[in-house]
């Protein structure tokens, strides 16, 4: 009896010896990565310019233990020229939405972007701040994948600003296959043959192309292939002192960029061109070391939204005192 108790004991240990091992590589396992090859910093001329806002829109969070502080949703930039919503989170239908994919993807994707639903639509939480959803005047995605792009399923007049090599990825079948790319939500986008976003060959902090939207320095986007072959960062700059680079996807959380360590093998899953995406993590890193001031905010790292908006959810920073 004793004998057979031991082995079950034994079998017991190994299983639990198996498990976390299973987790530890799934989702703690971090790749230490090459630092970024030198380059030059187009340091940016940044003038104070008065009504500049940005607005923190949580529009879902992870509370569950494999994916503390988690969070999803969109900032709204608030310009005089016109506000922007920089990403969208998930779309309040999300479920039926991947209802399309077959058990185990639907299973995948309801079990990873699926924890950040909506509990109240996106459009709803505009006007919780004062923001009339009719009057933005754009928005923009730092990527296509499914959680940062579904929001917008509720907002469809509004113009996205979006480059071709993104909208010719939203529109690919291979990619839609997966089930991060919805063929309904690229279907909502401009097509790409009619791109609403491009690239000068203007160097801006560390990046060589740039695209400066209101023409005046506030929110200069950039980009950051390799997330998904157009991902994009895009710096908000409220005031010389006050700015924040967005920047999706290619990095999951403030240790990527601080200790120069890739991603989650779950959270790297994602990545359209792994190498591609880990070159953009060291850049970041790189960025981090040189203008440390500058807030990175990665899509999903909650405590990165914090330090920039330190009131929390359905606040907002101001360039100016009021
Ligand atoms: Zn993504």
């Amino acid at each position: 009896m004793l004998r057979i108790l031991k082995r079950i004991f034994l079998l017991l240990l190994v299983f639990v010896a198996i498990g976390a091992a299973a987790f530890y590589v799934l989702y703690l396992r971090r790749p230490p990565l090459p630092p970024a090859p030198p380059h030059a910093r187009a340091v940016p001329a940044i003038a104070s310019l008065p009504g500049l806002s940005a607005c923190w829109i949580e529009t879902g969070k992870a509370v569950s233990r494999l994916s503390i502080g988690m969070t999803a949703g969109s900032i709204l930039v608030r310009h005089p020229a016109g506000d922007l919503l920089v990403d969208a989170g998930n779309s309040s239908r999300f479920s039926q939405d991947v209802s399309v994919y077959p058990f185990w993807r639907r299973l995948k994707l309801r079990s990873l972007a699926g924890q950040l639903n909506p509990e109240v639509p996106l459009p709803g939480l505009l006007r919780r701040i004062g923001e009339d959803p009719a009057k933005l005047r754009w928005a923009i995605l730092s990527h296509v994948h499914l959680d940062h792009v579904g929001g917008l399923m509720n907002l469809p007049h509004l113009t996205v600003l979006m480059t071709r090599e993104e909208l010719l990825f939203a529109n690919d079948p291979g990619a839609q296959a997966k089930g991060y790319v919805l063929a309904a939500y690229a279907n909502a986008l401009p097509k790409p043959s009619a791109p609403t976003l491009q690239f000068e060959p203007k160097p801006y902090e560390l990046f060589d192309e740039s695209a400066d939207l209101y023409r005046d320095g506030s929110v200069v986007v950039v980009p950051l292939r390799g997330h998904t072959p157009g991902s994009v960062g895009i710096f908000v700059n409220l005031s010389p002192t006050k700015r924040f680079f967005y920047v999706g996807d290619s990095v999951d959380d403030e240790i990527g960029f601080e200790q120069r360590v890739g991603k989650t093998l779950l959270l790297g899953d994602s990545d359209h061109d792994p190498a591609l995406a880990n070159q953009i993590v060291s850049r970041l890193s790189q960025l981090h070391e040189m203008v440390p001031a500058l807030a990175i905010i990665p899509a999903h790292g909650r405590s990165a939204y914090k330090k920039f908006f330190p009131a929390g959810p359905l606040t907002c920073v101001f360039g100016q005192p009021r």
